[in-house]
């Protein structure tokens, strides 16, 4: 980004102004957590599309909890990296930000960031399929799938899966703050996933600043008003070198 060009956009960051930070997977890319629809999506011979629905869990409950574990014990070994780190700053440096997250691997809490919209749910935590309540079970399938201690329903990762609904509270909140937005960052989502990909354009229409972060184009490049090609873990850390230089100037 060019520093003197892009004063009024560093601008749009400062308080009073509202902040908000959409992030997908391609801002964990960088710590080694596969993304859906990299390369490295596949697991075995499934795509994420055919494990993550609720049908395939009713089907084969062992199977979709195996990609699970396989998914905990690699999240369970990387670390957040500077584009988390980054987004803990910009957090500190406007009072009035919000970052709304697709991911499910707790980077973000674990890099310091405090106030979290999780809107797929965390893949760490546990719930039951039928009665919703939390579980705290050590899932191993030697044994099968653990059954909820409340209704006997069979227990399932705490994430929202494709053909699911988000949870209320947590898209309520997000879609309150797209709509206050004057800058909107979408960072590393595809921008397919509904609907969490209609942010963007909710905060468009109200008239908000649009920058999104990204590797590739997605539908939102050609709507958005300022365009970064690069990674996630570069480009963020990047734009607070620059906040910082209009700040003291
Ligand atoms: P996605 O896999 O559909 O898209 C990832 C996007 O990130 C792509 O547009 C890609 O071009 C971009 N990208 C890749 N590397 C990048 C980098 N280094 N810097 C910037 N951009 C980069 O992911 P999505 O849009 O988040 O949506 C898919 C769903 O997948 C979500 O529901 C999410 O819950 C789930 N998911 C989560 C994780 C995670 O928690 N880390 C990982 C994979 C998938
Ligand atoms: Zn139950």
């Amino acid at each position: 980004m060019n520093m003197i060009e892009n004063k009024t956009v560093i601008e749009k960051f400062l308080y009073p102004n509202k902040v908000v930070v959409l992030t997908g997977a391609g801002v964990s890319a960088a710590s080694g957590v596969p993304t859906f629809r990299g390369k490295e999506g596949l697991w075995k011979k499934y795509s994420p599309e055919e494990l993550a629905n609720p049908r395939a869990f009713i089907a084969q409950p062992e199977l979709v909890w195996e990609w699970y574990l396989w998914r905990r014990k690699l999240i369970s070994k990387v670390k957040p990296n500077f584009a988390h780190y980054a987004l803990v700053d910009l957090e500190e440096m406007n009072s009035n930000f919000t970052l709304i997250t697709q991911n499910v691997d707790n980077l973000h809490r674990e890099a310091g960031s405090t106030y979290i919209i999780e809107l797929h749910g965390n893949l760490m935590k546990n719930r039951c399929f039928d009665c919703n309540k939390s579980s705290t079970a050590d899932v191993r399938l030697e044994n099968g799938v653990p059954l909820c201690d409340n209704c006997g329903g069979l227990i399932r990762p705490d994430v929202v899966w494709f053909g699911e609904s988000l949870p209320l509270q947590a898209f309520q909140s997000a879609r309150i703050a797209a709509n206050e937005s004057d800058l909107f960052i979408s960072v590393g989502t595809s921008g397919l996933v509904e609907p969490a990909a209609s942010l963007p354009f909710l905060a468009k229409a109200r008239g908000a600043y649009i920058i999104e972060i990204n590797t590739e184009e997605t539908p939102l490049t050609s709507q958005s008003d300022l365009f970064v090609q690069d990674s996630a873990d570069i480009a963020l850390p990047d734009f607070i070198k620059q906040i910082k230089l209009v700040i003291n100037n």
